[in-house]
């Protein structure tokens, strides 16, 4: 092409590459909910996008991303047309970029005051919340910012959103400071914007679940919530203990509010949650100091923030500002500095894990990321590390999802210089140099020998760790030793453990006159008294501590109190185990496998041996409380049972005894020669048993059915 400057080739080239990079990225996000960058690095794509654009207006597409926000809904669900425009918010990435809005808004709105609303910005999902006559009629997700998804069902599940709007929220309510016109005497229809968002911990807890299941985690709290709020059955959303913040009334003027304090003020009269975290802040540098403190406290809340978004307060002058054709001139989110970091990928090791899992894992020049220090990331898998294209002695980014588990997102490649070297699973196991398995279809390689020492350690861990028999003491450190020391090889050694060779245990160091340092009496006298204490901890902690596959401490609950003792559930079918609430056939199976060696039926025998009951009985709290709310008369001669044991048996099952009959008496039990409270019962009309009822009743652990 003639007359075509190279440069602006290249740019429209560039271009091209950029749209079909970040339209990918759009699919990963909002489709498929599972992206693979991060925002940060989103972010800047679409700013060299932008950029070019700005130099080559003519390389504009209509349907470039920076035209647009958001993605088209997916087909599962009814798409809602939005009664007014979801725009999407710029961003300032800076302190300066801030200064940069106030000074164009200084230009608009000259010398008239204006104060700002700061709010912090939560990283969920936003919803467009309908209201007709003052009952929640309809919940849409963003989608395009035209047309989202219909949602209504599943947003009823959520806490935070009311399903109907109170009497003293209507615009005509008597009261009234707040709004300085009158509404109409019935509820307009109303539109509310909010953001869902799962909280810190119920994030941790969904993806501790997932992969007990077998699932794959989610990246992040803001895609957990996108997906949860995107299920198709309302009773899984019910349980993923979303929840959400109210930050916008559309056209509030219609409720005679004037500003958006105001707005954020009935909504919170209205039932709304809504954060906590907003300032009326009169000038922008009280907003730079706003921002500023987000910055400093956002990871002491229980949910992520990715900014503040801060708003002129007045609705008068948002009128007047209006909007460009993708976001409100009034308002701006203020991005905190992406907390990526790039540093160098010394290594990558293998662990082995006590099923023999063999996880790769980074070992980086240590970097300081959201306020501590990361010198290891796992990796997860051999298809990981090739589907993040690493080599050692990459320069890699580096973050921390979810803001607590470091990660590797990706090496940037520009920096190589060709030392770089690949890596590839090993094919030994690197604790024990046995071969290493793969097996097809599966993403984990293990190592195949059983005995393997590493594996050895991490189920010695696991049996002693707190939330398996939490035996305070025995760590990484001490355990090793032990192994070492040919003391300990399996759960039943920590329980033969002989106080003075504990004592004498050499841990591997020498003192400055050479003298070995050994762990000594008193440390030794503590860590006996809590391998004591644990003979005596609940089954369920054995359950889980053996180390079962799928054997989570949920499940380990489960089984115990379906089989209290080892010996019910060694004898248990398959099909008995998978019918316990919570457990199911692939657990059952992997159960039955492990009962089914004999290696680790000796096990138990040598625990039992050591001191481990391996069953409980099932003490009076642990029964059913079927009895509960019942009282029972006990009179005449009882055969078998007496009086006691029959009493004791009745409030086991959370029933009550009482020596006299009362029209509140439940039943009145009688034997041989029962006189006057048999006569009083008959009169009143309360039921009267027999000993053989109350037999099956106290062996049933409930009341037989009539
Ligand atoms: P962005 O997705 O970066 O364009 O940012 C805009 C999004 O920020 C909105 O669609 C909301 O989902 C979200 N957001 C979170 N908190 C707020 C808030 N307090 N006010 C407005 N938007 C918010
Ligand atoms: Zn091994």
């Amino acid at each position: 092409m003639t007359g075509v400057p190279p440069e602006r080739e290249a740019a429209a080239a560039r271009a091209r590459a950029l749209r079909r990079e970040i339209s990918r990225h759009d699919h990963l996000y909002y489709a498929a909910d599972a992206p693979e960058i991060s925002d940060a690095a989103y972010d800047a794509l679409v700013r060299e996008l932008a950029a070019i654009e700005d130099a080559f207006p003519d390389t504009v597409t209509p349907d470039s991303p920076t035209r647009r926000v958001g993605a088209p809904p997916s087909a599962a669900f009814a798409s809602v047309r939005h009664a007014s425009r979801m725009y999407s918010l710029d961003n300032a990435m800076s302190m300066d970029e801030l200064d940069a809005w106030f000074h164009r808004l200084a230009r608009d709105v000259g010398d008239r005051p204006c104060a700002f609303v700061a709010e912090l910005k939560i990283d969920g999902a936003s919803i467009a919340l309908t209201y007709e006559a003052g009952v929640l009629a309809r919940a849409a997700t963003r989608g395009d910012g035209k047309t989202g998804e219909d949602v209504t069902p599943n947003v009823r599940t959520i806490r935070g959103v009311p399903r109907a709007l109170p009497e003293c929220a209507r615009p005509d309510a008597p009261q009234d400071t707040l709004f300085e016109g009158s509404g109409p005497g019935e509820w307009p229809a109303l539109e509310v914007r909010g953001e869902v968002y799962m909280p810190r911990k119920s994030f941790a807890r969904l993806n501790a679940a997932q992969e007990e299941s077998g699932a794959a985690p989610f990246a992040n709290p803001r895609n957990a919530a996108a997906g949860s709020l995107r299920q198709k059955d309302p009773a899984v959303t019910a349980s993923r203990d979303l929840a959400a913040f109210a930050y916008q009334v559309v056209d509030a003027r219609r409720l005679g509010v004037t500003t958006q304090s105001a707005a954020l003020e009935w909504l919170r009269r209205a039932g709304f949650s809504v954060n906590p975290g907003v300032e009326t802040c009169a000038t922008p540098d009280d907003v730079r100091k706003f921002c500023r403190r987000a910055e400093e406290r956002r990871h002491d809340l229980d949910h992520e923030i990715d900014g503040v978004v801060v708003k002129v307060d007045s609705l008068a002058l948002q009128d007047e500002l209006g909007y460009t054709a993708k976001a409100p001139r009034w308002a701006i989110a203020f991005k905190f500095p992406p907390e990526e970091k790039t540093t160098r990928l010394l290594d990558i090791r293998v662990s082995v894990g006590r099923t023999g899992a063999m996880t790769p894992f980074a070992v980086l020049e240590p970097v300081s990321v959201s306020g501590s220090t990361v010198g290891r990331a796992t990796l997860h898998n051999a298809d990981e590390v090739e589907r993040k294209g690493i080599l050692i002695g990459d320069t890699v980014v580096v973050r921390k999802a979810g803001d607590v588990i470091p990660e590797v997102v990706g090496p940037v490649e520009n920096l190589r210089d060709g030392t770089e070297r690949a890596w590839s699973m090993p094919d030994l196991c690197p604790a024990c140099g046995a071969p290493a398995w793969r097996p097809p279809g599966e993403a984990v390689t293990r190592c195949t020998n059983s005995a393997c020492p590493a594996q050895r350690h991490e189920r010695l861990m696991h049996w002693a760790s707190r939330g398996a028999m939490d035996i305070e003491g025995l760590g990484d450190e001490i355990l090793g030793r032990l192994e070492a020391a040919g003391l300990v090889n399996d759960p039943a050694d920590i329980y033969r453990l002989d106080e003075a060779a504990l004592a004498a245990l050499d841990m591997g160091r020498t003192k400055l006159d050479g003298e070995r340092i050994t762990l000594g009496p008193v440390v030794a006298a503590t860590i006996m008294g809590n391998i004591e204490a644990s003979r005596g901890r609940r089954l369920w902690r054995a359950y889980f501590g053996l180390g079962i596959r799928h054997v989570g401490a949920t499940v380990a609950e489960a089984l115990a109190s379906a089989f209290p003792s080892v010996d019910s559930l060694a004898a248990a079918g398959e099909d008995e185990v998978a019918a316990v609430e919570g457990v199911g056939p692939k657990i059952a199976a992997s159960v039955g496998r492990w009962f089914a060696s004999e290696g680790n039926r000796a096990l138990l025998a040598r625990l039992r041996a050591g001191g481990l009951p391996l069953a409980e009985e099932r003490s009076a709290a642990e029964r059913p409380q079927t009895l509960a709310g019942l009282t029972f008369v006990l009179t005449g001669a009882l055969d078998s049972l007496n009086r006691e044991q029959a009493g004791a048996g009745i409030k086991a099952l959370g029933g009550r005894v009482s020596g006299s009959v009362s029209r509140k008496t439940s039943y009145v039990v009688a034997g041989a020669g029962a006189g006057s409270k048999l006569e009083r019962a008959v009169e009143l009309g309360v039921p009267v048993r027999d000993e053989a009822w109350l037999e099956e009743t106290l062996a049933a652990g409930r009341l037989p059915e009539e």
